[in-house]
């Protein structure tokens, strides 16, 4: 749908800074963006829209836009020439029918999700492309809070508890590594539930925001966030705080868990955190004795450093041994890339293919060792700035130059599509396709509001 006059468009905020998704209204006139604001008709955000939201309107009619197709004969100049679709797609898919299956690596970054966030129909058809392909699909994801989910997939609470439960249940909110300002939609919710006379703690690693909205804070060291977990387990079976009912019913690997959890004590823990042994016994008493007790886990904080999905595996062992999984209030609260329990979208992903014969795991230091190595011929980045994204980004670069065709897929021309790319695909924004976003609660289409500038195209017509 395209406007020709003034209209009113509802519309999402292009940024994701999941769990916080924020409603926008744009404006159109005689076919052009003329204003973008909050929706306060949003049941999420209720009209809330930061200052990276409202800034988002400087994409639309940027001069510094890509419009079109764009390739050079050497990465060692910017001298890029403009090539007709036709050309570069056909020369894409040739190499890519040369290299074979899995010598072609796909890595979709977050620009391509920028209207397609949750529900995944881009992803999803990104992979499924990847998969009939035989293609090596990598999830971007890794970069960021990936591993965390993980750790808790492998607990088995992958699932969350919503902000509205929070604020209308909750008794004890903990915000381990988790900062209001991340998630600005679950603000309001803290701060009713505060208002009923919840109680907030924060566990971090420095005085945050959220730090100066709590009861109780507990600054520790960086990295330590799994010993204390281990030991808070340890004084709630030591003093039998944990819910024996719950555990009987719902979880294995109880026994073990216990053997497991004896070998650290708070005392074994306070020099690890830089917490007092009282503060741990504390800490674990008042989680364990105060019901409904809801659990909000930084997005991608924890699960930095090396092993660090460990973090999410031990915090989120404690919200079962307490009882406080599938009770109003209870639970892990809201977290990126978390669904509620229920939710259940369809997938055209093509799980039920295997990976190919040399899949190359979906893991950085993997990747750069692959592309080093010489193991990807060709390598599609859809919205994905890698250069910008990875830590090893000396190595990454070298690995870059190994790969024979690098197609970059963007909005402006990005730090690895000015080193590294062939070829730039210049791609739609999110007002310019169709999108669809969901949160816990609701489901949001997201109307194609612009015509596309020029010859842009959205990374789905690419394919
Ligand atoms: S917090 Fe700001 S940038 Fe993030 S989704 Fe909301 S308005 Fe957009």
């Amino acid at each position: 749908m395209t406007a020709t006059s003034s209209t009113t468009f509802h519309t999402m905020c292009p940024m994701n800074c999941h769990p916080t998704l924020c409603g926008m209204k744009a404006e159109v006139k005689e076919g052009k963006l003329a204003h973008i604001q909050g929706d306060e008709g949003n049941p999420d955000s209720q009209g809330f829209l930061c200052v990276r939201g409202r800034a988002a309107e400087e994409i639309i009619g940027n001069d510094q836009r890509l419009l079109y197709p764009l390739a050079r004969d050497s990465r060692d100049s910017q001298d890029w020439r403009r090539v007709s679709w036709d050309d570069v797609l056909d020369r894409i898919a040739n190499a890519m029918a040369n290299a074979g299956g899995n010598r072609v690596g796909i890595w979709p970054g977050h620009g391509n999700g920028s209207n397609d966030y949750a529900v995944g129909v881009k992803s999803q058809l990104i992979n499924r492309f990847a998969k009939m392909f035989g293609a090596q699909s990598w999830n971007p994801t890794m970069i960021c809070w990936g591993l965390g989910g993980f750790g808790l997939g492998l607990t088995g609470v992958l699932e969350t508890s919503t902000k509205e439960d929070m604020g209308e249940n909750a008794d004890l909110i903990v915000m381990w590594a988790a900062n209001i300002p991340s998630q600005p939609n679950t603000a309001r919710y803290l701060t009713a539930a505060k208002r009923r006379g919840a109680r907030v703690i924060t566990i971090d690693v420095r005085k945050t925001e959220t730090a100066a909205q709590s009861d109780d804070v507990y600054l520790i060291k960086p990295a330590s966030d799994p010993a204390l977990a281990l030991a808070m387990m340890h004084v709630i079976i030591a003093e039998g705080l944990h819910d024996d009912v719950f555990i009987a019913n719902h979880a294995i690997g109880f026994g073990a868990l216990i053997d497991h959890v004896k070998q650290f004590p708070p005392s074994w823990a306070a020099p690890i955190t830089g917490l007092s042994e009282d503060q741990i016994l504390q800490l674990a008493r008042t989680y364990a004795r105060t019901k409904p007790a809801m659990m909000v886990i930084g997005g991608s904080s924890l699960h930095k450093g090396p092993n660090s999905w460990l973090a999410a595996r031990a915090v989120s062992c404690l919200p079962a041994l307490t009882g406080n999984l599938g009770i109003p209030g209870g639970g892990i609260g809201p977290r990126h890339g978390s669904s509620g329990h229920g939710r259940s979208l369809g997938d055209i992903s093509c799980t039920d293919l295997p990976p190919n014969g040399d899949h190359i795991p979906n893991q950085m230091s993997e990747i750069v060792e692959a592309l080093r190595t010489g193991k990807i011929d060709v390598l599609l980045l859809p919205g994905s700035n890698m250069l910008s994204s990875y830590p090893d980004a000396h190595n990454l670069a070298a690995g870059l130059n190994n790969v024979d065709l690098v197609i970059s897929t963007d909005l402006f021309l990005s730090e690895t599509a000015r080193r590294a790319a062939d070829i730039i695909l210049p791609s739609t924004s999110w007002l310019e396709e169709l999108g669809c976003k969901a949160t816990n609660t609701h489901l949001y289409l997201m109307d194609k509001v612009l015509d596309a500038p020029a010859e842009t195209k959205s990374f789905v017509d690419v394919l």
